[in-house]
């Protein structure tokens, strides 16, 4: 089955149980945070409608399922912004092409992405166009920003909110989309948009700053004075911008994180994947206070960074704190 199934299993349940009993309502309002499958889902229900071996959900590979995968079947229309938004000239088109096309019993399917960023005319049209749905037609809009939406678009249809994936299911979905698994580890630590963390997985300096965020944590752990040095060295040649110092920041939690979690339940799916096995020596070694400590050092840092102080001195006070504590620790 497609990513959709694994990322929001209990809403492809639904809409296999409203397709199955022909039961699907006119409007669907798919509602949630970037990357929670909404996209997905719509497609799959598009799949599902169309599908030439339709068997308990559409099989993903005929023909039909294939053309719609890439966009291109005939009575699956996508509708999203054009610029800045979804134009009243846009809605129009898809009034005349559903007239052009419009064989009697021709079931259709509309999808309109980024719903928010309609201009009030083309959600009157719109409305308007729900209000006389022409034959066999179903519309999902689809938003992250439910409270921009008109309260008449809101009441012409059926709301289906998209929660938030579980860590599992975002890596999954992270694999599926080719990433390994190693780095779907760390980035769904770093990100819980899915959408997000596939662009940073192309990001390069990313990747060498995953790895020199690790070998930094590596010298406080032997207590090695190099922590100080290492900043100048090999942290601030990889960051040049205020998010990129967040970042730092953030990856070391991660790493503080890992080991905290991973002692708490040896069950826990670290961020750091590669080094599991340091990890797990590095959490029988630690203690849970020294490790707080440590976070609460991090966390300072963060706030130093927002207060815009340099951020080569920030990791630099880091430094020095968190080679003192560890210092202090066995
Ligand atoms: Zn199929």
């Amino acid at each position: 089955m497609s990513t959709n199934t694994i990322k929001q299993p209990s809403i492809s349940r639904l809409f296999l149980q409203l397709i199955e009993k022909d039961s699907l309502q006119h409007a669907y309002l798919f509602e949630g945070k970037t990357g929670t499958g909404k996209k997905e889902t719509a497609l799959w229900i598009a799949q599902s409608l169309f599908c030439q071996n339709y068997s308990d959900g559409p099989c993903g590979e005929c023909h039909t399922c294939q053309r719609i995968a890439s966009h291109q079947h005939p009575d699956v229309i996508e509708l999203e912004p054009e610029g800045l938004s979804i134009k009243i000239a846009q809605v129009r088109g898809l009034k005349q092409e559903f007239t052009k096309s419009g064989m009697e019993g021709r079931k259709k399917l509309v999808m309109v992405k980024d719903v928010e960023k309609m201009t009030t005319q083309a959600a009157n049209s719109l409305l308007k166009f729900l209000e006389e749905p022409d034959g066999d037609i179903v519309v999902i809009l689809m938003t992250t920003a439910k409270h921009q939406l008109l309260p008449t678009i809101l009441s012409r249809v059926q709301l289906i909110h998209f929660p938030q994936l579980s860590k599992e299911q975002r890596l999954l979905a992270l694999e599926e989309a080719g990433l390994s698994k190693e780095r779907a580890a760390v980035l769904s630590q770093l990100t819980s948009d899915t959408e997000e963390a596939i662009q940073l997985s192309e990001n390069e300096s990313l990747t060498a700053l995953i790895e020199a965020v690790w070998k930094w944590y590596l010298t406080f752990s032997k207590k090695d004075d190099q922590a100080f040095i290492y900043v100048h060295t090999d942290i601030m040649p990889l960051v040049k911008e205020k998010s990129e110092y967040h970042r730092v920041m953030d990856l070391f939690l991660i790493v503080l994180q890992d080991i905290l979690n991973t002692q708490l339940s040896k069950n826990y799916t670290v961020g750091y994947l590669k080094y599991q096995a340091k990890i797990q020596e590095e959490a029988e070694r630690l203690s849970a206070a020294t490790l707080a400590d440590l976070m609460e050092i991090i966390l300072t840092g963060k706030k130093y960074l927002d207060s815009n102080v340099a951020a080569q001195g920030v990791f630099e006070k880091v430094a020095l704190e968190m080679l003192t504590v560890m210092k202090k620790s066995l």
